[in-house]
C-alpha cells in the first residue's frame, strides 16, 4: 500500500490518472466491475476509488397488498471490492467511508477490517442523506459530520480505540476529504464551507478530492481560496464527461453545480445521446488539457462504472 500523497510525490509533477467506480447492484456479478476497470488500466492509475452507499428505506409490497418499510442496501460490498481490486489489478483501492448508517462502533470495526486488509487510504465523507429523508440524519451513536468521522480515523492512527483504556496498535490511514468548488449545498457561503474544510485538513486530512465541475475557473478559484485560507494539501480535481441530454437537469439537481452556457448549447443542439457523448468527451478533454497545463496532481474521473468515455478522454490526454 502506498499513500495517495506518496503517489503524488513520486510522480514528481507529472499529472496522474485515477478514477472512481461504484459497487454493482446487489445480485450482480463483480465481473461487471472488473470489465469496467480493465480498459482503464493501460493509463496506469495508481489508485481507484470505490464509493459507499448507505441503505435506503423502501416500501415492499407483499402478495396480500400490505406494504412493509424495509431498509435495503442496494450496492453493498465496498470493502470486499477494494480488496479484490488491489489483489487483481495491483493498484491501491480507496474506499469511501461515510457517517450515514453507521454507529461509531460499526465504523471502528470496518476500519479494523480495512487495516487488516492493508487498505490504508480512505476518503472520509459524511455521506448523502437517505433518499426518503432528504436531509442528513446520523444514526444513533453515529457521526454527524465528516470531521467527526475523521477524528475517529485520526484517533485510531494514534492507537486510540473507543472502549479501550490502554493504547493499541496504531493504524496508518492516509485520509482524504471532499471539497466543493461550487460550495456544498448546505453551506451558507464558500467561506463557511472552507472553514470546515480547513478544520478537516488541520485535523489530519492529507488530500482533497473535488466534486465534479465543468468550468475550470471554478476549480482554479477554489484552489486559490483554499490556499488563501491556509489549506495546502493537494486538491485533486474530480471530472465527469456528460453522456446524456438528461444530465443537463439531473447533474445540477443532484450535485448542486452550474453547467457553462457553451456546454449547454452544444448539448442542446445534439440530435442523439451518441452525439451528446461526443460533445461531453470533447469538453472534458479540453478541461483536462488546461488542468494538466496547470500541473494538477491527478485527473480523477467519475466513471459510474462505465469506462468508454473516460477511456476516450485518457487516450487523448495521457
Ligand atoms: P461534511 O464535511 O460533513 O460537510 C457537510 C456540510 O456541513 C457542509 O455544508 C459543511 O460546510 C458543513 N459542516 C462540515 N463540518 C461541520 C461542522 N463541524 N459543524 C457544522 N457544519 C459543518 N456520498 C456517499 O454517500 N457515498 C460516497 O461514496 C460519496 N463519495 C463522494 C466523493 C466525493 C469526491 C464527493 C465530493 C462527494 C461524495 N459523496 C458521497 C457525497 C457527500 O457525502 C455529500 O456531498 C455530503 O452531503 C457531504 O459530505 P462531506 O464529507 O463533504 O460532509
Amino acid at each position: 500500500m502506498t499513500k495517495i500523497t506518496e503517489h503524488i510525490r513520486q510522480a514528481d509533477g507529472k499529472t496522474l490518472f485515477s478514477f472512481e467506480i461504484i459497487p454493482p447492484l446487489k445480485g450482480e456479478s463483480i465481473q461487471i466491475l472488473f470489465n469496467a476497470i480493465e480498459p482503464l488500466m493501460e493509463f496506469k492509475p495508481p489508485f481507484v476509488d470505490v464509493t459507499y452507499h448507505r441503505e435506503e428505506v423502501i416500501d415492499k409490497q407483499h402478495p396480500s397488498g400490505l406494504l412493509e418499510r424495509v431498509a435495503v442496501r442496494k450496492r453493498p460490498g465496498t470493502v470486499g471490492i477494494c480488496s479484490r481490486i488491489m489483489e487483481r489489478f495491483r493498484v491501491d483501492a480507496v474506499p469511501h467511508i461515510i457517517c450515514g448508517g453507521f454507529t461509531r462502533d460499526e465504523t471502528e470495526d470496518m476500519l479494523v477490517d480495512l487495516h487488516y486488509l492493508g487498505i490504508d487510504n480512505v476518503l472520509v465523507l459524511r455521506g448523502d442523506p437517505e433518499k426518503s429523508a432528504g436531509v442528513f440524519k446520523p444514526k444513533d451513536k453515529g457521526h454527524a459530520y465528516a470531521s467527526d468521522l475523521l477524528q475517529q480515523v485520526m484517533d485510531m492512527n494514534r492507537g486510540m480505540l473507543l472502549h479501550q483504556e490502554t493504547e493499541s496498535y496504531p493504524t496508518d490511514f492516509c485520509a482524504g476529504v471532499a471539497g466543493y468548488p461550487e460550495k456544498h449545498f448546505e453551506a451558507p457561503n464558500l467561506d463557511v464551507d472552507l472553514k470546515y474544510l480547513k478544520m478537516k485538513v488541520d485535523m489530519g486530512a492529507e488530500f482533497i478530492v473535488t466534486q465534479m465541475f465543468f468550468d475550470n475557473r471554478k476549480y482554479f478559484d477554489f484552489v486559490t481560496r483554499c490556499r488563501e485560507a491556509g489549506i495546502h494539501v493537494p486538491v485533486i480535481p474530480g471530472l465527469k464527461p456528460l453522456t446524456t441530454k438528461k444530465q443537463l437537469t439531473v447533474l445540477p439537481r443532484i450535485f448542486h453545480l452550474d453547467l457553462p452556457d457553451d456546454l449547454v448549447r452544444a448539448v442542446e443542439a445534439c440530435a442523439t445521446d451518441k452525439d451528446v457523448k461526443q460533445v461531453g468527451i470533447e469538453w472534458c478533454v479540453a478541461q483536462c488539457r488546461e488542468l494538466m497545463n496547470a500541473n494538477v496532481p491527478v485527473l480523477h474521473f467519475y466513471t459510474m462504472s462505465k469506462s468508454d468515455p473516460v477511456k476516450a478522454i485518457a487516450q487523448a490526454v495521457f
